[in-house]
This record gives structure tokens, C-alpha cells and sequence, in this order.
């Protein structure tokens, strides 16, 4: 049953980077299932970040809708854990492969960030916060297009 809730929240992704799912973007910790309940236990990427409360929503409107028609609970219960943190080291493999084509530069713990469109790492910091608080804004030097960096953290 575990699976089937797998498969229908992979199809629920990032409000704010459509291309990432929740899967992938490492903030799905725990799935339970009770007699009439699923219960998902999330940790949130940034405090505050109002993106949030969509993936709450969108959790439990995707899974109660899709799940109905493999005979899952109806009942879902988001939960949400702050402890331990969520760090970008929990972005999948795939999830930062989806963010560059996408792109958004993944996050690198190596510092080293380069243009999504032609790989260039001559690039220049315009801000740190881009289109939202959790990327900085960047522009490659060579080929001049802005992009966004996912920060660390
Ligand atoms: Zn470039």
C-alpha cells in the first residue's frame, strides 16, 4: 500500500519548480497508513516558505482524489516535522539533473556554480535572493543569460 502512495505523490511536485517533485526534492519522511488514514509526515524546505502550504494542499487533494480509485483511505493527514532539518543534500540525483534542465542551477556544497544553459563557470552574482528567498539570482558572463542558483543550506 506504501507503494501506491509512492507512486501517486511522485506525481505531486515543488509549486514553485514543476519539473521537481516533492520525491525528489526530499521532503517527503515518512508514510503511514492506518485503518482509515494516510498519514504523510513532511519537513519543510524553508520556514516560511509560503510554497509550503501548496505542497500541503496538494498532497492531500492528489492523494485522497487518486488514491480512491486503488482503494486507499480518503482520509489524508499531512504532518509536518521540523527536526532534523531539511538540507538541500536531501535534493535527489534526479531532482538536481530536473533543476539544471529546468534551469536552476542545483544546490553545491563544492561552491561551484556554473551556467544551466552553456555550462560556463565564468558567471557573476546579481542578487542574493532571485525569484524567491530560497535562490540567488546569477548571470553567466558568456552567454549572458540570469539564472537562478538554489542556495545551500
Ligand atoms: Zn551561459
Amino acid at each position: 500500500m506504501i507503494e501506491k502512495i509512492k507512486k501517486i505523490l511522485a506525481q505531486v511536485s515543488d509549486p514553485e519548480i514543476p519539473v521537481l517533485s516533492l520525491e525528489d526534492l526530499g521532503v517527503i519522511r515518512n508514510i503511514a497508513v492506518n485503518d482509515d488514514e494516510i498519514i504523510v509526515t513532511i519537513t519543510p524546505t524553508y520556514s516560511g516558505c509560503p510554497a509550503m502550504e501548496v505542497m500541503q494542499q496538494d498532497i492531500i487533494k492528489v492523494l485522497s482524489k487518486q488514491g480512491r480509485k486503488v482503494g486507499l483511505p480518503t482520509k489524508v493527514t499531512v504532518i509536518t516535522q521540523l527536526s532534523p532539518a531539511w538540507t538541500t543534500d536531501w535534493i535527489s540525483e534526479k531532482g538536481k539533473q530536473a533543476l539544471l534542465k529546468y534551469g536552476i542551477m542545483p544546490p553545491s556544497r563544492k561552491g561551484t556554480i556554473m551556467c544551466p544553459q552553456c555550462e560556463s563557470k565564468n558567471v557573476e552574482l546579481l542578487s542574493q535572493f532571485g525569484s524567491t528567498a530560497c535562490k540567488a539570482l546569477y548571470r553567466c558572463k558568456d552567454c549572458l543569460e540570469p539564472f537562478d542558483y538554489f542556495k545551500c543550506h
